[in-house]
């Protein structure tokens, strides 16, 4: 991605830019401290070696140990890797997590192995990283195609080098030290901004009209919540297409069929429709939690929406936020929206650490109050400089960093 089109660079660009940093800073700030790239050889079922590479960066430790997830997937790359880790040091800042930025991956296709070959690959991996992670240095945690049993896996390779270590890594399986809530989190989270935009952009929430592309983890847990805020879920969708009902859908119901069959196809509830179609709904919260640049040159002035509320990571191209912009349609920005998965990844790093558990209603209510706080902070700096939400945010965010680092170096 180009660094116009990339939303992430150009909202660092301008924020940078807005803060007055001086350049050298800047560019001080964008380099990654450490790139490790491994080579993980690991042996198939029908007893073959197969090599394939993995990588962790580690980009930013001013505020705190690395933290990121490892995402498996044929599509990663160091460059990638070293942007999503990027991500992480001005999220976890912007939220005021005591962490920076890390990423990891590995290039392969995880559906081509078997559930054994994929455990021997990654404890191989997990032992090629091991010098540069621990509990006080770099946190892993899953991300596309990772979970709580691959979490395991790293725990138990990782304890078996250092003695009992659950911290090593968040996402874990409840029975080995996961934290209550985690499942729910970045959904919760991302309808807790929903309502707090509500508020400040004056639209009653009370059947206000909610649009979710992308029905998994995060969309899900989205429209439960959101549903219960009294919200009218007029249209979802997954991969499989979308449903409509303009009366809003039964989200109770289509929760359950969807945890149960994975995907929203097959429920007798509301009309057909495209995931095209699905975007250009009118509407007043368009909130994409599937994909990165779901709404781009091709498909932007259809949108029919008061504000979209970025659920997924980079669901806006750069030039198609600029074409909302001058249309005043708002944005509320993914680091902002969906950081409720790494807030409660914190949560369970610090049970963790004090080897106790706190109750869900604990976890939740300190989930809203971080969202929340975030959001205002970031909320009054827009209206100060009348600057997007996104930009708002990436300066608090680097602000933050760039505080902690001219304490610490100079
Ligand atoms: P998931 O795999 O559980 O769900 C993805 C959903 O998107 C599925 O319903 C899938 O069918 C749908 N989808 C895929 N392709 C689609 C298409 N072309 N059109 C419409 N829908 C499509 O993933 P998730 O964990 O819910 O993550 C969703 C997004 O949120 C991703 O961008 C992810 O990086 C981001 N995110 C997730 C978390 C988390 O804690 N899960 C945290 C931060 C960011």
């Amino acid at each position: 991605m180009s660094s116009s089109s990339n939303p992430t660079s150009a909202a660092y660009a301008q924020a940078v830019k807005e803060l007055g940093l001086k350049q050298n800073i800047a560019k001080a700030l964008e380099i990654p401290d450490r790139e490790l790239t491994v080579e993980v050889p690991f042996r198939k079922d029908d007893g073959e070696i197969k090599s394939v590479i993995g990588f962790r960066v580690q980009h930013n430790n001013t505020r705190g140990p690395f933290k990121g997830g490892i995402r498996y997937h044929q599509h990663v790359d160091i460059e990638e890797v070293r942007s999503l880790a990027t991500l992480m040091t001005w999220k976890t800042s912007l939220l005021d997590i005591p962490y920076g930025g890390g990423k990891g991956g590995i290039g392969i296709d995880p559906s081509k192995y078997s559930k054994t070959e994929l455990e021997r690959m990654s404890r191989r991996f997990f032992r090629a990283i091991d010098p540069i992670i621990g509990i006080n240095v770099d946190i892993p945690a899953p991300d596309v195609n990772t979970n709580a049993q691959v979490m395991s896996w790293f725990m138990d390779e990782y304890s078996q080098l250092h003695g009992y270590s659950p911290a090593i890594v968040t996402g874990k399986p409840l029975e080995l030290g996961g934290s209550a809530g985690r499942e729910a989190a970045t959904g919760r989270g991302t309808a807790v901004i929903t309502r707090e935009t509500a508020d400040k952009w004056n639209i009653p929430l009370n059947n206000s009209k909610v649009v979710i592309q992308g029905f998994g983890n995060v969309g899900s847990y989205a429209a439960k919540f959101l549903h219960e805020y009294g919200c009218k879920i007029i249209a979802v969708s997954d991969v499989s297409g979308g449903l409509y009902d303009p009366n809003g859908l039964d989200i109770p119901s289509l929760f359950d069929y969807n945890y149960e069959h994975r995907t929203i196809n097959g429920f007798d509830q509301g009309k057909k429709i495209s995931n095209d179609e699905l975007l250009a709904l009118e509407c007043d919260f368009l909130i994409p939690a599937a994909l990165g640049s779901a709404i781009n040159e091709t498909n932007v002035d259809s949108l029919n929406c008061k504000v979209i509320i970025e659920a997924a990571n980079g669901p806006v191209t750069g030039p198609a936020a600029n074409k909302l912009w001058d249309r005043k349609i708002g944005i509320i920005p993914d680091i902002l929206t969906n950081a409720g998965g790494v807030t409660v990844s914190y949560f369970e790093w610090v049970q963790n650490l004090q080897q106790f558990k706190w109750t869900e209603k604990d976890v939740n209510k300190k989930l809203e109050e971080k969202m929340i706080h975030a959001f205002n902070e970031v909320f009054e700096l827009k209206k100060n400089k009348q600057v997007p939400m996104r930009i708002a945010s990436f300066m608090v965010a680097i602000d933050r960093v760039h505080k902690a680092y001219n304490l610490r170096e100079g």
